[in-house]
């Protein structure tokens, strides 16, 4: 059981304000895991005065690119070095199976980090421009004190997409993890301070939303990050709006794979599966909707459901397993919940639906799969988050597009097809931030990803990730006039 005492604040592992505390439960075991303070409003506003103070005074905004990046690349190293114990800590956290986590929840962020460090040497901070009026440099300064707020789901790899782009550009984070997955946080500052980040550039406050909500309005606060549910972003968006506060937001998906009549399910499912139920189910791209030629129905639902009945559910520790426990006590109920909605609404069981035998404690559920699903029915539209499908007929490519469109998310999809044309000839009509075309690749780190609709607000990786962290101001130069930049 780990256990912390203190805070992450301004460099300094310093008492908290209050003496509320956090217990991380093992959703596995339903045993204690550890426990944290619970980071009260005194806190966070010791957080973002020191943050202030780092970014205002501080050296690091007026460090060179490089010379940040050179604490990211430490850092990285320092995950790489132990990929197996923080893989570990998260699953004792989350309930993450390690078979996948190891690759999704730490190899990933070792990833992000080295490519925002490796895009500070190659990224035009500054820029001479040719105006029509004259000539002008175009400069992107840091946005200012971020507030980093992350979900339980993958934890150190929505940290990564926020801190490592932020401390490239030149800014202050204060990182507010979830009360579910606060260890790795803490691991993480910890591996922030071995590296030599100055003191106040990154402070660490695990807290539940009430505190979080206090973090986005602080008016010392210049940028809200937010990875989460849309429900509490629509709220941070519109406190960041009354504010006129920079803020980015990534939220909720229910995505949809479209199945071609020409796809080949032998090459298909092993590379849509895995992108379908990834980390037990709780994954905002989660290819959650699998959108089948009626005439090829029962062929796809067959060959699902014989793939899902051999997946391996058990304790996430077990490099073998493929599907661990649900986070929470709470979530499982949802997912349960969702369960019953969907046979009230019509739809069939074909595979699943319990809780999984011989796992007497942890909060399991079986890999389920719903058949004759409508699109309209709820649990074709909301966010389930656990390891259920809904598999859902459709006939002709035009109706699949409309039917994948037909939701108010638009994060990720993906077309599988024996024609790369005509898949991306689809791939171009989902409206969604991120589409795979008979690839399993939801994500690549150089390239833009997140989502339409009420998926979010802005695009994280790529050097468009950067760009969320960044001001730009251009300063008019007098004629004749070349900086040395
Ligand atoms: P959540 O919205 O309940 O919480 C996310 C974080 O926000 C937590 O740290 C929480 O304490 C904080 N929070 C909640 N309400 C807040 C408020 N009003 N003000 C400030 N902070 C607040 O989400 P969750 O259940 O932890 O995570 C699951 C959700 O995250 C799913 O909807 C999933 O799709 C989404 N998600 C999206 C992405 C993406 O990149 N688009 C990635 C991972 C998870």
């Amino acid at each position: 059981m780990k256990v912390y005492e203190r805070f992450f604040i301004g460099g300094e592992w310093v008492a908290p304000a209050g003496n509320g505390t956090v217990d991380v439960v093992n959703p596995t075991t339903e045993e204690p895991a550890g426990r944290v303070p619970d980071a009260t409003e005194a806190d966070v506003d010791r957080a973002v005065e020191a943050a202030r103070r780092a970014f205002d005074e501080g050296p690091w905004p007026r460090l060179s690119p490089t010379e940040r990046a050179a604490v990211l690349t430490k850092v990285s190293d320092a995950i790489k070095a132990d990929m197996q114990g923080m893989a570990e800590l998260i699953s004792t956290e989350m309930g993450s199976p390690v078979s996948w986590g190891t690759m999704g929840q730490v190899l990933a962020p070792t990833m992000i980090f080295d490519y925002y460090a490796g895009l500070a040497s190659s990224y035009a901070f500054d820029e001479v421009r040719a105006g029509l009026l004259g000539q002008i440099l175009v400069t992107s300064e840091p946005v200012g004190v971020v507030a980093a707020i992350t979900p339980w789901n993958v934890p150190l790899f929505v940290a990564a997409a926020k801190l490592a782009p932020a401390l490239v550009a030149g800014c202050t984070v204060v990182f507010k993890p979830p009360p579910e997955t606060p260890l790795d946080a803490f691991r993480l500052a910890e591996l922030f301070e071995e590296a030599g980040l100055p003191k106040g550039v990154l402070s660490v406050v695990p807290a539940g939303r009430e505190v979080g909500e206090y973090l986005v309005r602080h008016p010392k606060v210049d940028k809200v990050s937010f990875t989460g549910s849309t429900v509490a972003g629509k709220k941070i968006g519109a406190i960041c709006g009354e504010q006129l506060k920079r803020f980015s937001l990534e939220l909720g998906g229910k995505s949809a794979a479209i199945i071609l009549d020409d796809a080949n399910l032998e090459e298909t499912l092993p590379m849509l599966l895995p992108n379908a139920l990834m980390n037990n189910g709780q994954a905002c791209i989660a290819q959650t909707r699998i959108l089948a030629p009626r005439d090829r129905y029962q062929e796809v639902v067959d060959a699902l459901s014989e793939r899902m009945a051999a997946m391996k559910v058990g304790d996430p520790l077990d490099p073998t397993v493929e599907v661990g426990p649900l986070v929470a006590e709470r979530q499982r109920d949802r997912v349960e919940g969702y369960i019953k909605i969907g046979q009230e609404e019509g739809a069939k069981v074909a595979i699943g639906g319990g809780r999984p035998a011989g796992l007497d404690k942890g909060w399991f559920v079986e890999p389920t799969l719903f058949v004759d699903v409508d699109n309209s029915m709820r649990i074709a539209q909301e966010e389930i988050f656990g390891p259920v499908l809904a598999v859902i007929p459709y006939e002709g490519e035009d109706a699949a597009v409309a039917v994948a469109n037909d939701s108010n998310y638009g994060l990720c999809g993906s077309v599988w097809t024996s024609d790369p044309d005509r898949g991306l000839r689809v791939a171009r009509q989902v409206r969604t931030g991120t589409y795979m075309l008979n690839s399993p690749i939801p994500i690549d780190f150089a390239t833009p990803f997140g989502g339409y609709k009420e998926s979010g607000l802005g695009r994280e990786f790529g050097p468009e990730g950067l760009e969320l962290f960044l001001e730009q101001k251009s300063i008019s130069l007098p004629a004749g006039y070349s900086p040395d930049l």
